[in-house]
């Protein structure tokens, strides 16, 4: 078959930091990835191409004229069929990679789904637009000893922050202890979202996730900010809280909802 061409990957496998070694590793990965808009188009069109073996994504969301400018796994006709954006997405990643196995789930990732959807992932990737699947996320990966990469997109600003529950590192809770009441941080509704600055975000996402999977993370562990329209970039050491109550105590407030928080917020704040 054409699409299993040998050759397909070369300029990944004479990267040093890949090699022929490291790409047969990504064709034996899982990755699951939360939502397929913004930040989850760009990461699962990389990792496809990339020859990540299985993608698995989950968003319950139907294409909107308003997505395209930024979602980039979607075109016109599936903006005016108003498609399931799980649907679409499958239908261009197949088309991208057809030797990977893509399963989108028309759904969104609830405390009922959560556990199950990410069982065999090896590592979860962030593409959501609220806080509530994000501390569910992060209570799902520090239970199960999970590594996740966090990221938000507002305006022209992002953030990036990848939580290893294996190495000890800080998870989402540390250094965000509780999620932002509604109405106290803008979305990307009211403060719009500059599509360069998701490029970005989900490109640095799935940098990490190749790192992860190959064994090769970040030696430290910080919160990567950057304003894209500004060209600036810091990264922020965060440290674990030895009194987290999810990382420390492993309470998982929001996977056993006893911590509903829908707080609506788009992407990142
Ligand atoms: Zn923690």
């Amino acid at each position: 078959m054409t699409a299993s061409v040998e050759g397909r990957y070369v300029r990944h496998e004479v990267l040093p930091e890949i090699g022929p070694a490291g790409q047969r590793k990504l064709a034996g990965s899982t990755v699951f990835i939360a939502g397929c808009g913004a930040l989850g188009g760009f990461q699962a069109e990389l990792l496809a191409r990339a020859g990540v073996g299985r993608l698995r994504i989950a968003d319950g969301d139907r294409v909107e004229w308003h997505n395209l400018h930024r979602q980039i796994l979607f075109q016109e006709s599936d903006a005016e069929s108003h498609v399931l954006k799980a649907e679409a997405a499958a239908h261009r990643l197949r088309r991208i990679n057809s030797t990977i196995a893509v399963e989108t789930l028309a759904i969104d990732v609830n405390p009922r789904n959560a556990e199950s959807l990410m069982a065999d992932a090896d590592i979860v990737l962030d593409a959501t637009d609220n806080f509530e699947t994000r501390y569910l996320l992060n209570d799902v990966c520090i239970k199960l000893r999970k590594p996740w990469v966090y990221a938000g997109v507002i305006g022209t600003r992002g953030m990036v922050m990848p939580v290893l529950p294996g190495l000890n590192g800080p998870c989402l809770r540390c250094v965000i202890p509780t999620p932002p009441k509604p109405g106290t941080i803008p979305t990307a509704d009211t403060a719009g979202v500059l599509n360069c600055a998701v490029a970005l975000i989900a490109s640095l996402e799935a940098t990490l996730a190749v790192r992860i999977l190959l064994g090769a993370p970040p030696a430290e562990i910080g919160l990567f900010h950057a304003n894209v329209w500004k060209m600036s970039f810091d990264l922020m050491k965060v440290r674990r809280d030895e009194q987290c109550p999810c990382c420390a105590l492993r309470s998982f407030e929001f996977l056993e909802g006893r911590r509903p928080c829908r707080t609506d917020q788009s992407i990142g704040r």
